[in-house]
């Protein structure tokens, strides 16, 4: 595999190596590849240098549907159309079970994931500027949260913080889904778990929504360290701003009594245990409710059954949809935690996401 020079353009570092090795020992056939959509561009390349080092006959193909996570492997349809041998899922750690539905365990034998680590380095220069943003919020310790793309750089960051006068703090991995630091923007346990002995968080990577989500996750400062701008900024405001506009949506969902339950059908999105808890507070509250289930939930989705009759919508799947996608629909749109809130009539304590 490393006699691949294509995969030398390729902005990560893919352990293509363990999809062989995979692969073989298993004498696949035939195998899905999946890639996230930033790594999409690079499938020619990447599906070229797995051939090559494949057995004559073995089948690749590239799925070319989204895959927002390690919840989204569409094995369903897989099952039931291809029947891949195997499924090579590129750069996201295992969804955890515990989170979904208890068949996600068994099924995981015949996928293999492999780590896609971003090859984006920070400077010292972007390092100290986070360091100067988090002093000036009074952090002294600091929790180092990233993504699967950036675990491996966690190490170093620490150390140069330390450098700077910071006492960092890395918190243990979930065996067998997170390593350490790894948060996904559904499950933000590791951070909650160092939340008491740490003042504020150091998020190492790109994007708002997993340093939007700690912030509402922990009520801690939030400075972003993005490995692709090489720069750093504070995201603490902004997650002020989003916390207030969360509150707002609950505040209006209180008097909801037609609510409409939207049950993910994505592999890892479809959770039974939550979905049973919302309806019990649902009925134990007094109001009616409708299960809506779906692959994806866009606005027009939501306004194709929205004639006059829901009064709020929550969603159990992904809590990007009500925080991001979904937010400016006139009606409350919340994530399961905010739902219990208002059933339950109180605004605090904050629940996110479940
Ligand atoms: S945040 Fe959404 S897309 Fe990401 S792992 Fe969780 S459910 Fe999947």
């Amino acid at each position: 595999m490393t006699s691949c020079p294509e995969l030398a353009e390729v902005p990560y570092n893919i352990d293509l190596e363990l999809a062989v090795r995979a692969v073989k020992k298993r004498k696949a056939r035939r195998v899905v590849l999946q890639l996230p959509d930033g790594l999409k561009p690079y499938g020619w390349r990447i599906v070229k240098c797995l051939e090559s080092a494949l057995p004559e006959g073995v089948e690749v193909y590239l799925h070319l549907d989204s895959t927002f996570g390690a919840c989204d492997l569409h094995y369903g349809q897989l099952e039931v159309t291809l029947k891949p041998d195997i499924i090579v899922h590129v750069g996201h750690s295992p969804y955890p079970a515990e989170l979904a539905h208890p068949a996600l365990e068994p099924r995981a034998a015949s996928i293999v994931y492999v780590p896609a680590l971003s090859k984006a380095g920070v400077s010292r220069k972007a390092v100290a500027k986070a360091a100067g943003l988090l002093m000036g919020h009074g952090v002294s310790r600091v929790g180092i949260v990233t993504t699967a793309q950036h675990v491996h750089a966690v190490k170093s960051v620490a150390s140069a913080l330390r450098v700077l006068g910071l006492e960092p703090l890395v918190p243990r991995g979930l065996t067998p889904y997170l390593t350490d630091s790894q948060v996904l923007g559904c499950d933000y346990r590791l951070p909650r778990s160092i939340s008491s002995r740490v003042e504020g968080f150091l998020y190492l990577g790109g994007g708002v929504f997993h340093p939007l989500g700690l912030y509402l996750s922990t009520f801690k400062p939030v400075v972003r360290l993005d490995p692709y701008k090489d720069d750093s900024d504070d995201l603490t405001g902004e997650g002020e701003k989003l916390y207030k506009v969360r509150l707002s949506k609950v505040a209006e969902a209180m008097d909801a009594r037609r609510w409409g339950i939207i049950v993910g059908l994505k592999t890892g999105q479809y959770r039974p245990w939550l979905i049973e808890r919302l309806v019990k507070a649902i009925k134990g509250a007094g109001r009616e409710y409708m299960l809506l289930a779906n692959e994806y939930t866009s606005l027009a989705a939501i306004i194709s059954v929205d004639t006059g009759w829901f009064d709020a919508f929550v969603v159990t799947s992904c809590p990007r949809l009500p925080t991001d996608d979904l937010w400016e629909y006139e009606k409350p749109v919340l994530t399961p935690g905010e739902a219990f809130m208002a059933l339950s009539g109180k605004l605090e304590p904050y629940r996110f996401p479940w």
